[in-house]
Formats: structure tokens, C-alpha cells, sequence
């Protein structure tokens, strides 16, 4: 069931965290980045995908710079409330700690989402304040890491390339 896992770990009647009522569809496709102090500072990815908020855990948080990968690892489907939440997890809660929102804005699939993610190869681009230009999520192979852990990665931009060729030119 949609946001089970995510219910099952959350008492609502002591966490401020939305219980994500319904699942809700939105016009444009939404994405946020929760800068999370919990035990461990990390900064939750999260991608609107079929009424739910697709979520990878980014210790370092993402990087502009393409050399960057950065790990992010999976957890469960937020409710789409989710991407609004700022504030104090109280403590002995899942999550203890402080959100604020880093970035957020809008996102697009460059290609074919489901079967991209089935795949563990995501390509799409983001419409954010902070964050833009086309990213990739690359699911890494298991046993030579945990499950769930996947690579956030900046692409390098078409103009920048032609730019370089106009520079050697
Ligand atoms: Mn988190």
C-alpha cells in the first residue's frame, strides 16, 4: 500500500510531519530538498512521481560540479505534503531533528520514468531556486554496496560543451 512504510514508522499524534491524507496528483511535477539535522545532517531528495514523493537520503547533499557522485540512498514514498514541511522532529521520533526546505521547484523526466526507475537509470531535468540543468539518479549494483543506494549526478550541460568547442575553435 502507498505510504505504508512511511506511516508505519511515524506516530502523528507526536510528529508535526504530514500523515499524507491522500494521495494527491498535481499539474506540474513537484521536487524539494529537506536539509535534515538528525543524528547524521543529510539532505532528502525528493521526486513527485504518481501522487507520492519518490525520497533518496544525500549525505553530502547534491553538487552542480558533474565530477561530483554523490551517494543517495532510497527510503520510503513521502505524501506529497511532505515537500512543505519545515520544522522540529521531537526527539525519540523517527527522523529527530530539524528540516528546512534547501530548494525546491519542478521537475521533468527525460525519458521513461517507470521503466527507468525499474531499470535503476533516471535521467531528468530540475526547475529549482538553487538546482537546475539535467541530473541523473543511478542505482548502484548490490553486494558490492547496500541495496537501495544510487548515485546523484549532475550531467554536464550541451552548452557548456559547445562552449568548450567554440573555445578551442
Ligand atoms: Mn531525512
Amino acid at each position: 500500500m502507498v505510504l505504508k512504510e512511511y506511516r508505519k514508522k511515524r506516530n502523528f499524534e507526536i510528529t508535526s510531519e504530514p500523515s499524507g491524507g491522500k494521495v494527491m496528483k498535481s499539474k506540474h511535477l513537484s521536487f524539494v530538498v529537506q536539509e535534515h539535522h538528525a543524528s547524521h545532517l543529510h539532505y532528502d531528495f525528493r521526486l513527485e512521481w504518481d501522487g507520492v514523493l519518490k525520497s533518496w537520503a544525500v549525505p553530502k547533499g547534491p553538487s552542480m560540479n558533474p565530477a561530483d557522485k554523490r551517494l543517495a540512498i532510497e527510503v520510503e514514498d513521502h505524501p506529497i505534503e511532505y515537500g512543505k514541511f519545515e520544522g522540529r522532529i521531537s526527539k525519540g521520533q523517527y527522523g529527530a531533528g530539524t528540516v528546512a526546505i534547501w530548494d525546491h521547484g519542478t521537475w521533468s523526466p527525460l525519458g521513461n520514468f517507470d521503466k527507468d526507475y525499474a531499470k535503476g537509470s533516471i535521467k531528468f531535468s530540475l526547475q529549482g531556486e538553487k538546482l537546475g540543468g539535467n541530473w541523473a539518479l543511478v542505482k548502484l549494483k548490490s553486494g558490492r554496496s547496500k541495496k537501495n543506494s544510487w548515485l546523484l549526478l549532475k550531467e554536464r550541460e550541451q552548452k557548456e560543451n559547445q562552449e568548450d568547442r567554440k573555445s578551442v575553435v
